[in-house]
């Protein structure tokens, strides 16, 4: 993928506003579909179905079915709206928008238009560097998503050059919330990292919720970027930009980052941004051009014939509103107190958008500080160079597992990265990775105990230095028997012993 022309991004803002609107799609994890019994394969429990097996009639548009709608699809969905500090609409309505793909059976998605079942709301984000932002909300309408084509043949994965396509249904009719933000202006320099931190906030009302998996690599959240620039000075908005299914949040911070400086060019050199829909690729770090998307895009929305409109009784709302969660920010608050982290080391944490990995991990188990130094350390590290998000590398059960076994001497740091990579690599659970790669520490002093006297019986002198008194000589012994045991000894242990052996022992 060639590189479109970028500008330097300081220089971007310089000259141009950014403005984003960012459109999330939730898929929830009902047991059951939007307008069907089918199992939900966004419901974990389903998540390994082999394709095709999770339909029905109604999943696949045939002749005479007809949908009903998931009571608790629609729970769910007014949970979220109240979350989102939305109205709940007294009466929405399901709508047709009609187009032919063939991963839509039907013709046509259902899916909600005029009358959505919450809006007007706004979300508070918090970024890395402390600033604030209120995130308006313009709605959050409930759906069903499409089916999944593989297209297969072709060196990219993509329609454009493969010999045929594969379709599974099981993913059509799976419930969707999408939610839908106003422009957010204001955002300057810390756009990408808006973008980022609104995902993140997201997933953590969604996961507070129990709503869904929320996992991105599955694709139970993805966003959607819109990015337009306007000159400074400028009252009229920008022509935007809309990035497809970034998915992860790394990527979508990336990606808004990337067309900025890419729009940013292309208007300074006197050109004109095409509205159109967008490709993010994770590997180049770029977006491609998709289709061209007009706002007068004609989808011949009309409300759906087959069901009734959806009328919450207010006592139904009220309940699912006593039901709600503490909000992110009160919960980041009590969280820090009950962590007892400095301000810099929660930032740390909340910035990772890895507070509910955190969590997680320390009722499995661990301590606090012993769970943010895996989390934000090793493990973001490894997510790092993967190019994934740490918070699906690994299990929070096995990250409490991992830092036990360290305090309980089994495992040295060295030793227990080693065996987070196994774990990684889906090799088990930590134990389980101990135990096929013989990973633990050599507890045994008899063996310590040969590997010291070899030490010793080879570095003469340096025994004679020990006897004499000089116990930093020893660190030469201990570095050999470090090295004899590849690490698999504890090194305060090994200098006990070597003291003791040298003579020089308690
Ligand atoms: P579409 O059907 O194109 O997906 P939506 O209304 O679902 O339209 O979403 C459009 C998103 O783009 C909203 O989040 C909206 O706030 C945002 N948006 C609209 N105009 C602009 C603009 N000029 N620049 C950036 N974002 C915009
Ligand atoms: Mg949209």
């Amino acid at each position: 993928m060639a590189r479109a022309e970028l500008m330097d991004f300081d220089k971007a803002l310089e000259l141009f506003e950014p403005v984003i609107g960012l459109e999330v799609h939730v898929e929830l994890n009902t047991a059951t579909k939007m307008f069907s019994s089918a199992p939900n394969p966004a419901n974990s429990q389903f998540h390994d179905a082999a394709p095709n097996t999770l339909t029905t009639p109604v999943c696949l548009g045939l002749p005479g079915s007809l949908p009903v709608v998931n009571g608790e699809a629609v729970k769910y969905s007014i949970s979220l709206g109240l979350a989102l500090g939305c109205s709940i609409a007294p009466s929405s309505r399901f709508a047709r928008k009609n187009y032919f793909y063939p991963d839509l059976a039907k013709n046509y998605q259902i899916s909600q238009y005029d009358e959505p079942i919450a809006f007007d709301g706004e979300v508070e984000v918090e970024l890395e560097n402390g600033r604030t932002f209120t995130v308006p909300i313009e709605r959050a309408h409930m759906e069903e998503d499409a089916g999944k084509l593989t297209h297969v043949g072709g060196s990219t994965g993509r329609i454009q050059g493969a010999e045929y396509s594969l379709v599974d249904y099981n993913r059509a009719g799976v419930p969707l919330v999408e939610i839908v933000t106003r422009p957010i202006f204001g955002g300057e320099a810390d756009t990408p990292a808006l973008a980022r931190a609104y995902v993140s906030t997201i997933r953590d009302i969604v996961l507070s919720l129990g709503i869904s998996e929320a996992r991105m690599e599955r694709g139970n959240l993805r966003c959607d970027a819109n990015v337009s620039l306007r000159p400074r000075g400028q009252e009229k908005l920008g022509t935007r930009t809309e990035t497809k299914n970034v998915n992860s949040m790394r990527s979508v911070e990336r990606a808004v980052r990337y067309e900025i400086q890419r729009q940013a060019a292309i208007l300074a050199g006197g050109g004109t941004i095409t509205q159109e829909t967008r490709h993010w690729h994770e590997d180049t770090g770029a977006t491609s051009a998709g289709r061209p998307k007009s706002d007068a895009d004609d989808y011949r929305y009309f409300p759906e014939p087959d069901l009734l409109p959806v009328v919450p009784s207010n006592e139904l709302i009220d309940t699912l509103r006593a039901a709600l969660p503490e909000p992110p920010a009160v919960r980041r608050r009590r969280l820090k107190g009950d962590w007892g982290f400095t301000d810099l080391e929660f930032q740390d944490v909340a910035n990772s958008g890895l507070l509910i990995e955190l969590e997680a991990t320390v009722k499995a188990g661990a301590t606090p500080a012993a769970a943010r130094k895996w989390w934000t350390g090793e493990i973001a590290r490894l997510a790092n160079a993967a190019d994934r998000d740490a918070s699906g590398l690994v299990s929070p059960e096995h990250v409490a597992e991992l830092s036990k076994l360290v305090d309980a001497g089994t495992l040295t740091d060295r030793l227990a990265r080693q065996v987070l990579e196994g774990v990684i690599a889906g090799e088990g659970s930590p134990q389980q990775v101990i135990d096929a790669r013989g990973l633990a520490v050599v507890s045994d002093d008899g063996a310590l105990i040969a590997a010291i006297d070899e030490a010793l019986a080879s570095q003469p002198d340096v025994l004679a230095k020990i006897r004499d008194g000089k116990v930093q000589a020893a660190g030469a012994v201990i570095g050999a028997v470090m090295k004899a045991m590849q690490g698999k000894a504890d090194a305060a242990r090994v200098r006990e012993l070597v003291l003791e052996r040298a003579g020089q022992g308690a």
